[in-house]
């Protein structure tokens, strides 16, 4: 922060906490949602280099939602039932929370309940996810015969695996509900503040030392960059996203995930429709920690629109995010031995929407003791020291 920025904004410089969060986004502000709901007790303060919500968690589709269930079947296949099926009750859950605690106490969100659709190609393919072992009734995805869908889609797939208790929103206004809520409860707030180290005494920023009993990393995709200990354990990815105004509207309630296409997309409002994807068509231009569009992509998911859907349209936006993934594509909730105690929650390989509130409470719990462990992977992460 320049010696010009800080004489308009900077008003924290003597701050001290016993939770210092890094990352406000939305699973930064859950945990601190967690550790004020079950230890009001404690001083919780969360510190963010732009804005809350700036990130992917401002960015993506808005839809609260499991995830495909071509993702369980490649979890299933492989790490396993029992495992892909406890990562989809640890979602399943993580939505019933947000309902529960965020959504039912913040009408202003006006969110909808809603439901996502994975569709699928063929009998072939169902006997092929059937002959790796995955079986949808045992996943609690509902077999949806011939769907009806829009242009080409009718014949390309025979019927969905549909997920229901989701819900779409705006994530800004969810992340700005959450935030209110927190500084209701005393949680000191703190945007436009870059970290960059910890050290003994606590968070060292652009303009002081955050002194802090505990720090929760909730960075993300932004990981590495803020220690090259998670270099190789989180890698940042980009997903572009683009919105249209449709010339006439579209009766498609859900989510739709095309797993061939590698795209997702839904009705936003009435004409405006949002679609994601097509990352893979440049898996290696698109890892990368800052936010940007390239044309491959976003002509790609155009020519979605127009060759798939039939659709015409005129475009109204286009954006960009950052996810955090990990090898096993499994989220990492761990305390880490560092300078001093450390929780990490990040990693969560573009499902972070769906398990970030659920996560924020296994966070939590891990800083105030509540509990000792809590990871998905099989592996641990001991070799992270930062
Ligand atoms: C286009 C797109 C589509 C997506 N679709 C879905 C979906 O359908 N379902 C789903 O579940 N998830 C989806 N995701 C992923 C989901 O948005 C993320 O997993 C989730 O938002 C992660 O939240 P987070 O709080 O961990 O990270 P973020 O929201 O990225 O928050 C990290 C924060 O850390 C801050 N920060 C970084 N460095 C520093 C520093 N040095 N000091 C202080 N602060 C710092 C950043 O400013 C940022 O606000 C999508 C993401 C994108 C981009």
């Amino acid at each position: 922060m320049s010696h010009w920025h800080r004489q308009h904004t900077f008003r924290t410089s003597d701050l001290t906490t016993d939770v210092a969060i890094l990352g406000g986004g939305f699973v930064g502000l859950s945990t601190a949602y967690w550790l004020t709901e079950t230890r009001p007790d404690l001083k919780v303060a969360v510190i963010d280099r732009g804005t809350c919500g700036g990130g992917a968690s401002g960015r993506n589709a808005g839809f609260l939602t499991v995830g495909s269930a071509a993702f369980y079947e490649a979890l299933n296949r492989r790490w396993g039932q029992d495992r892909a099926r406890h990562i989809l009750s640890f979602a399943t859950e993580s939505l019933e929370l947000i309902n529960q605690h965020i959504l039912k106490a913040s009408p202003e969100l006006k969110a909808e309940r809603s439901y996502s659709q994975t569709l699928i190609g063929s009998e072939e393919q169902l006997g092929n996810w059937r002959s790796a072992g995955f079986d949808a009734n045992i996943f609690n995805f509902n077999w949806q015969e011939g769907a009806s869908l829009p242009g080409h889609l009718n014949e390309r797939f025979i019927g969905a695996f549909q997920a229901e208790a989701e819900y779409k929103v705006n994530p800004v206004q969810l992340l700005g509900s959450l935030k209110s809520l927190l500084e209701s409860r005393r949680v000191q707030i703190v945007e436009n503040m870059s970290a960059y180290q910890l050290g003994p005494q606590g968070i060292t920023t652009e303009v002081n030392t955050i002194r802090a009993r505990h720090v929760v990393l909730a960075l993300n995709g932004y990981l590495p960059q803020f220690h090259p200990a998670f270099t190789g354990i989180v890698t940042p990815r980009r997903a572009q996203m683009l919105a249209v105004e449709l010339d006439e509207g579209l009766d498609c309630p859900a989510l739709y995930y095309d797993p061939p296409e590698r795209v997702y997309w839904r009705m936003a409002q009435e004409k405006v429709l949002i679609i994601g994807g097509k990352r893979l068509l440049d898996e290696a231009g698109e890892t990368g920690d800052f936010e940007k569009l390239s044309p491959l992509i976003q002509e790609a998911l155009e020519e979605y629109l127009r060759g798939q859907l039939g659709l015409r349209f005129k475009i109204i936006g286009r954006w960009s995010g950052i996810m955090g993934f990990t090898e096993s594509e499994l989220p990492i909730i761990e305390s880490l031995a560092g300078p001093l105690p450390t929780v990490v929650v990040g990693g969560f390989s573009g499902h972070g929407m769906g398990l970030g509130f659920h996560a924020g409470r296994e966070a939590a719990a891990l800083v105030t003791g509540e509990k000792s462990a809590s990871f998905f992977g099989p592996i641990k992460h001991s070799e992270i020291h930062l």
